[in-house]
């Protein structure tokens, strides 16, 4: 398939399904880590395109947003030169909170027949007892789940919607967190690939605090992504 960088995923090209991980986010704002991490999964998943998809109202609201067209913007700032990487304005466009459900199904409108990965950072997934629907969103579409440091895989059998899932495979590798991507299943349709990528320890919030204290160089940013941000002031 031909993803288009800074448009939507194309349509299949092959002979068999096309690939795409649907990665969500504020991206507030977008990040070098978000874009190492996608390609990691990218990789690692053999993904033709990897979606970024920006919120456009987050339903678990949040003090210091960026409007979602500047963080639409800077995400196709960020992505423009990826060939396998693509964005998304579902969620900006549609009224009313962002809500994972809503999205996949409209993605899947999109992309009839393709293989949709919904792709999660290992803090987000700790953190779907919250989410509209979330028994739905982690039977909707197998999932990928990022390595993030600060966080540990075997704290996932910890979670109650989660109960259902073998997690046999993650207690064979002790205390070590799995080398090569691994699959763990519930018997009731919930597919996660745990993936321990290289860990990347740049985040939003930093980045917030770093341009609010004034710092004009900001590691962790894409050139054209600070330039943006500081012609339009935002999180100043
Ligand atoms: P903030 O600090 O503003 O919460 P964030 O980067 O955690 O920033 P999002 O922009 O919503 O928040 O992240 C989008 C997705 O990227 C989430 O699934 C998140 O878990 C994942 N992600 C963000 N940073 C990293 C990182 N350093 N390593 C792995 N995954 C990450």
């Amino acid at each position: 398939m031909t993803a288009r960088s800074g448009g939507e995923a194309g349509p299949p090209g092959g002979g068999r399904p096309d690939r795409i991980g649907i990665f969500g986010g504020t991206f507030n704002p977008v990040h070098d880590c978000h874009l190492r991490v996608a390609e990691a999964c990218r990789a690692a998943l053999g993904l033709d395109t990897v979606l970024f998809v920006p919120a456009g109202e987050p339903p678990l609201k949040r003090a210091d947003l960026a409007p979602a067209p500047h963080r639409l913007r800077m995400v196709r700032l960020a992505t423009a030169d990826h060939p396998r990487f693509a964005v998304t304005d579902v969620e900006v466009k549609r009224a009313g909170p962002s809500y994972t459900i809503d999205t996949l199904k409209a993605l899947a409108d999109r992309h009839p027949g393709a293989d949709l990965t919904l792709i999660l950072g290992l803090d987000a997934l700790l953190g779907i007892g919250a989410w509209h629907r979330a028994a739905a969103v982690l039977r909707a579409r197998p999932i990928a789940v990022l390595f993030r440091p600060g966080a540990r895989f075997t704290q996932l059998a910890d979670l109650p919607e989660l109960a259902g899932v073998d997690f046999r495979p993650l207690r064979e590798c002790g205390d070590a967190d799995p080398a090569a991507p691994l699959h763990l299943a519930s018997a009731d349709g919930i597919r996660l690939t745990l993936l321990r990528i290289a860990p990347c320890p740049v985040s939003g919030t930093r980045i917030r605090a770093a341009i609010q204290a004034g710092e004009r160089r900001v590691d962790g940013l894409p050139e054209a992504v600070l330039s943006y941000i500081l012609r339009h002031h935002l999180y100043a």
